[in-house]
C-alpha cells in the first residue's frame, strides 16, 4: 500500500484529518470519501447513488442482504460503526465498487458514451427482417437494445433489452459450450470441426471438412465448425442421444439458465430461455436444408445412430409394403435443434451469458461455475473464427471479438476478462448480421480498445475501459512528464520506441519539455528536441523557456533561443505574494496525484471520491505544485471544489509560480467559484 503523509493546514481541516486517522485506513477511507457537507456520516441515497453509478443494481442477488441491512437502518445519516456493519453486508464487492475497482471502474462514463453510441445509431434502419421462419417475418423492426454486463457484474441496459427475442443461431455458442463441456474437445472433434467455412450457414458443402470423403470412406466427413448449422445439429445430436426430446430440451435449458445467471433455487431472480414452441414448428415445417443437412450428418456416419439391428417389419404379410425407416437419432436432433434455436432469451440475459464466457465459466452474478476455463477457452477461438457467418473473418479483423449474430437480430460480443454484451436489433444485412447490432459493435471499437489486438495506450484517442478515465489521462501524459522532470532519458526513450506522444501537455497543457527545462534536466531537453518535440504554450501562455530562465537554467535557455519559436511570456494571477500560505499533503505515487487532478479538472465528483476512498489526501500536489482545488479553481468545476473543500483540502495552497486556487479561479473569471472561495476566506 502506498504510504501518504497528511499534513493539515489549519484547524478546522486538522480535526478532519485526525478524525480521520482513529479510523480504520480502508473503511475509513471509504466512508470519509462518501461524508459530504462536513459531516461525519454518510447519507443512504447517497451510498446507494454511489453504487449505481458503479454499475451495481438494487435487485443484484449478490446484494440482497447489503440492500436489506441498509434499508432496516433506522435513519437517513449513518455513521461509522453502523456503515461498516452495513458495507460488510456486501463483501468486497461494495468496497471495490466504492473505490473504483470492479472490472469497468468508471462506469458512469462508460454508460454515458453507449448511450450516445444508442442514440446516433437508432435512425440507421436499414436492412430486413429474417422471413424465411415466418415468426421472425412479424417482429416489430423498429426495436433495438443494448445490455452489457461485466465479468464484476456491473450492468448496462438501454431501449429493448428487457425484450424476448428469438435467440436462433446464438443458441450455437451455449450449446458447443456444454458439448464441450460434458464430453471433451477430444471426442467434440471427432464429430465437428474447428476450421472456417468462408461460406452461407446452412450451405450443404459444410459437410465436408477434410477431401476425399466419400461413401466408400465416410467417417473423415465432419462438418467445418460448430457455428454454422450443419455443426450445431451435429453437436445438439451428441447431447444425452438416449433421453427423449422433452428431456434433452429440458437439460439444454436448464444449463442454457446457468449460464445467463438463473440459479436451481430460482433466487436470482433471472430466468430459464423460454421456448417458443411455434416458431420451432414454422422452422421444421419448412427447414428442408436443415434436414438434408442432417441426413447428410448421419450418411458421414457421425451422429450416433439410435439402433444397430432393423427393426421388426410390421408388413411382411403384404408384397409391396414395409416400413420406411426414418432415422430418429437424426428427426430428434433437428427437432431438438429447432427449439433451441426457438429459445427466446433478453439481450440482458445474452450479455450476462456472455459475461460468463468473459469470465471463464462463471457467472458474474450467481458465481456459479458453469464451464471450466478449457471448455470457454477451447470454445472462443471457434467463435471468433465463425461466429459472424460468411463476415466472420472481417468482422473479426475489424471489431477484434468473439462474437454470434442470429437471424433473430440479435449479436453477442465477448470480450475476455471483461464484459459481455448483447445487441438486438431485427433488421439484418444480407449475411444475416443484425445492422444496428454491427454498427453498434463497430462504434464500441472505435471508442474503446477491446479489439483483441489492440496495443495498448499508442492511441490516446481510444479508451481502455479496464482503466478510470482520470487514470487513463494521466497515464498518457504522466508518465513523460514525471520522466523528464527527473532527467530520466532512459524512460523517455522507451516512450518514444512505444510512440507515445511526447508532446502530450497536462490538464495545464504543461509538457515533458516544460518540465524538464524547469528543472534543469539538459539532456531530457535535448533528446526531446531531437526527437522533434516542439516548446507549446502552457495553460498561462509560458513557454517552456520561461522555466528554464524563472529557473537560472541558462544552457537551456540557449537551446531554446536557437528555435525559430515566438515566445510569449506567462500570464499568472497572484494577488497577495506574501498572503497565508498552506501546505499541501506529499503522496507518493506519483500517477495517482495526476490521476486526481485531471479528475477535478473534469469536474468528475466520483472519480474523486474514488480516489480518496483509495486514502490519497485531497490537497496532494504536483511537479508544479498544482492541486486539485486549482484545477477544479481553474476549470469553474465548482462540484469538484465544494467536495474539495469539504474533504479537508486548504485553501491556501500556492504553485510554482504562487498562486492560490482562488486566484486562479479569478485569472479564468470563474465567478460561482469566486463567490464560493471568497465566502470561506471571510
Ligand atoms: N434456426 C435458424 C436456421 O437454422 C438459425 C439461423 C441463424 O440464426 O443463423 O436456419
Amino acid at each position: 500500500m502506498t504510504s501518504t503523509e497528511k499534513k493539515a493546514p489549519s484547524k478546522k481541516e486538522e480535526s478532519v484529518f485526525d478524525w480521520l486517522k482513529t479510523l480504520p485506513p480502508r473503511e475509513g477511507n471509504i466512508f470519509f470519501s462518501l461524508c459530504e457537507g462536513g459531516k461525519k456520516t454518510v447519507n443512504k441515497s447517497k451510498l446507494k447513488e454511489a453504487l449505481f453509478d458503479s454499475g451495481l443494481q438494487i435487485n443484484d442477488f449478490r446484494l440482497r442482504s447489503f440492500f436489506e441491512k441498509l434499508d432496516r437502518h433506522r435513519s437517513n445519516d449513518i455513521e461509522f460503526e453502523d456503515f461498516n456493519s452495513i458495507i460488510k453486508a456486501g463483501g468486497l464487492l461494495i468496497e471495490k465498487a466504492l473505490r473504483g475497482e470492479l472490472a469497468v471502474p468508471d462506469f458512469r462514463d462508460f454508460s454515458i458514451n453507449l448511450d450516445k453510441i444508442y442514440d446516433e445509431i437508432r435512425p440507421n434502419r436499414s436492412g430486413d427482417l429474417a422471413k424465411y421462419i415466418p415468426p421472425l417475418a412479424e417482429v416489430d423492426p423498429e426495436q433495438f437494445g443494448i445490455a452489457v454486463v461485466t465479468t464484476d457484474g456491473q450492468i448496462y441496459q438501454r431501449g429493448d433489452s428487457d425484450v424476448d427475442f428469438s435467440i436462433q443461431s446464438m443458441c450455437k455458442v451455449f450449446n458447443y459450450s456444454i458439448v464441450v463441456e460434458n464430453l471433451g474437445l477430444d471426442k467434440v472433434n471427432r464429430h465437428v470441426g474447428a476450421e472456417p467455412s468462408g461460406r452461407q450457414f446452412d450451405d450443404l458443402t459444410l459437410m465436408v471438412k477434410g477431401m476425399g470423403g466419400s461413401s466408400l470412406n465416410p467417417n473423415n466427413q465432419i462438418p467445418f465448425n460448430p457455428m454454422v448449422n450443419a455443426g450445431a445439429i451435429m453437436t445438439t445430436g451428441l447431447i444425452n442421444p438416449k433421453n427423449s426430446t422433452g428431456q434433452r430440451l429440458d437439460y439444454i435449458r436448464e444449463q442454457f439458465g446457468r449460464i445467463v445467471g438463473w440459479n436451481a433455487m430460482e433466487t436470482s431472480g433471472i430466468k430459464r430461455p423460454r421456448f417458443n414452441k411455434n416458431m420451432a414448428r414454422q422452422e421444421n415445417f419448412k427447414g428442408y436444408n436443415n434436414i438434408a443437412t442432417g441426413f447428410l450428418l448421419m450418411a458421414t456416419g457421425n451422429i450416433p445412430h439410435s439402433d444397430s439391428l432393423l427393426p421388426e417389419d410390421a408388413h411382411e404379410d403384404k408384397e409391396y409394403e414395409y416400413d420406411f425407416y426414418i432415422e430418429p437419432a437424426v428427426t430428434n436432433a433437428l427437432k431438438v435443434y429447432f427449439s433451441i434455436c426457438s429459445l427466446e432469451m433478453t439481450a440482458k440475459d445474452i450479455a450476462m451469458g456472455a459475461a460468463t464466457l468473459a469470465n471463464g465459466g462463471v457467472c458474474p452474478i450467481t458465481q456459479d461455475r458453469v464451464l471450466s476455463q478449457s471448455t470457454v477457452r477451447n470454445v472462443l477461438p471457434v467463435v471468433q473464427m465463425a461466429g459472424m457467418y460468411n463476415s466472420s473473418g472481417k468482422f473479426f479483423q475489424e471489431i477484434g471479438l468473439p462474437s454470434k449474430s442470429g437471424v433473430g437480430g440479435g449479436i453477442l460480443l465477448i470480450v475476455p476478462q471483461l464484459m459481455g454484451i448483447c445487441i438486438f436489433s431485427p433488421r439484418l444485412d444480407s449475411v444475416g448480421n443484425s445492422v444496428r447490432g454491427l454498427e453498434v459493435a463497430r462504434k464500441i471499437t472505435q471508442k474503446y480498445l477491446v479489439h483483441l489486438f489492440d496495443g495498448t495506450m499508442t492511441d490516446t484517442n481510444r479508451i481502455d475501459p479496464k482503466v478510470p478515465i482520470s487514470k487513463w489521462r494521466a497515464s498518457s501524459c504522466g508518465e513523460a512528464i514525471w520522466a523528464a522532470s527527473n532527467g530520466d532519458v532512459r524512460s523517455l526513450e522507451r516512450l518514444t520506441s512505444q510512440q507515445r506522444d511526447l508532446q502530450a501537455g497536462d490538464y495545464d497543457i504543461r509538457t515533458p519539455l516544460h518540465l524538464a527545462s524547469a528543472e534543469g534536466q539538459t539532456e531530457v531537453v535535448k533528446y526531446l528536441l531531437n526527437n522533434g518535440v516542439q516548446p507549446i504554450p502552457d495553460r498561462w501562455g509560458g513557454y517552456p523557456i520561461s522555466d528554464a530562465k524563472d529557473n537560472g537554467h541558462n544552457e537551456i535557455v540557449e537551446l531554446f533561443t536557437k528555435l525559430d519559436v515566438n515566445y510569449s511570456e506567462p500570464v499568472h494571477l497572484v494577488e497577495d505574494p506574501d498572503g497565508e500560505t498552506d501546505e499541501m499533503a506529499t503522496f507518493d505515487n506519483e500517477m495517482m496525484v495526476i490521476e486526481l487532478l485531471f479528475a477535478a479538472f473534469e469536474n468528475d465528483v466520483p472519480g474523486i471520491r474514488q480516489l480518496v476512498a483509495r486514502s490519497i489526501p485531497v490537497h496532494a500536489g504536483d511537479y508544479d505544485l498544482r492541486t486539485a482545488l486549482h484545477l477544479a479553481s481553474a476549470e469553474g468545476s465548482l462540484q469538484a471544489v465544494k467536495y474539495l473543500i469539504e474533504h479537508g483540502h486548504p485553501l491556501n495552497v500556492r504553485d510554482r509560480w504562487g498562486a492560490t486556487p482562488l486566484d486562479e479561479a479569478k485569472r479564468e473569471k470563474r465567478d460561482s467559484v469566486i463567490k464560493y472561495l471568497s465566502s470561506l476566506k471571510k
